[in-house]
């Protein structure tokens, strides 16, 4: 018979096995996905604080599932790095945000997010720039995000590839500033050409004296190193005002807008058809 002392085994193996076999059909699901043309872009605006005027706008990817409806990225984005696939998504991601920015009227940048494991792909520089080729994107236009666990794998390979981006005119930003380990190293070393703080210091940034030290301690960082700081995840005027107040170069956030799909965003980027 059942003891008392059994159950609770027992039920932690079946919560187990569920957890395994929900992931395991995530990868076997996201396998398909893009094959099943099931990857969407969404744009979110980026704007100047001093003006308000566009800049650019960030590429952020959407899975419409067939079943489930849409999966957030910090579901399947993790899951795709375990399993490599992040790699043939990443392409995808740059091919179509290449091709979609090309055809705007007007010059905003475009700013994609780049994995770790993209990044240190052999053939990434080249896919980079036979991307802007296909497509005719001038690379001045292309900013990459990367976070800090892009570069801690291999630095020496990081700095180079950092530098012939550069060099071909791309910018490149660093993502999440704030939340790893040694941001203020990555920052010595690898030249970024743009800070975005994470969004977790913008949240009630003018009621919450701690966020407040850490925004203005990077904002004077970037002053005076010469580098921009954009601020994530901007939702109310408060936030807003004390980031202009503070000097703040752009901004980005639900105040401003949600992401767009890409039919949304083309009113914004591309000139009336006049008839
Ligand atoms: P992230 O790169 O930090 O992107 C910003 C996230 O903050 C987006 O979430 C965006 O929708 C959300 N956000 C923007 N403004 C606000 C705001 O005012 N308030 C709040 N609460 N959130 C805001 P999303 O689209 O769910 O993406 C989550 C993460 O998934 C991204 O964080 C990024 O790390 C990853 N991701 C998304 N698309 C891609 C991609 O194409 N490639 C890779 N490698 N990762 C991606
Ligand atoms: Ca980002
Ligand atoms: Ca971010
Ligand atoms: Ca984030």
């Amino acid at each position: 018979a059942k003891s008392e002392t059994d159950r609770p085994i027992c039920l932690f193996d079946e919560e187990m096995g569920r957890i395994n076999r929900n992931k395991m059909q995530l990868v076997h699901d996201l396998r398909r996905a893009l094959e099943n043309d099931e990857f969407e872009l969404v744009y979110q605006l980026q704007n100047r604080l001093e003006t308000l005027a566009p800049e650019g706008f960030e590429v952020l990817l959407r899975w419409n599932h067939p079943t489930r409806g849409r999966v957030s990225p910090e579901e399947f984005i993790p899951v795709a790095e375990e399993t490599g696939l992040v790699r043939d998504i990443g392409a995808w991601v740059l091919r179509e945000a290449c091709r979609e920015a090309a055809q705007w009227d007007y010059p905003y940048s475009v700013a994609v997010n780049v994995a770790p494991q993209q990044l240190v792909q052999p053939s990434f520089l080249e896919n980079v720039m036979d991307n802007l080729f296909e497509t005719g994107l001038l690379p001045q236009r292309l900013e990459l995000e990367i976070t800090e666990a892009s570069i801690i794998h291999d630095q020496a390979h990081t700095l180079k590839v950092m530098h012939k981006l550069k060099a071909l005119g791309i910018r490149i930003a660093m993502d999440d500033f704030g939340t790893g380990y040694s941001s203020l190293s990555m920052l010595q070393t690898f030249p970024f050409d743009k800070i975005k703080i994470d969004r977790s210091f913008i949240q009630d940034v003018h009621k919450n004296p701690q966020r407040a030290a850490i925004v203005r301690s990077t904002l004077l960082l970037g002053d005076a190193l010469d580098i921009p700081v954009l601020a994530e995840g901007v939702e109310s005027e408060d936030e807003l005002i004390f980031l202009r107040e503070e000097n703040c170069t752009s901004s980005q956030g639900y105040y401003f807008g949600l992401p767009m799909a890409r039919e949304d965003m083309r009113r914004i980027t591309c000139k009336p058809i006049d008839d």
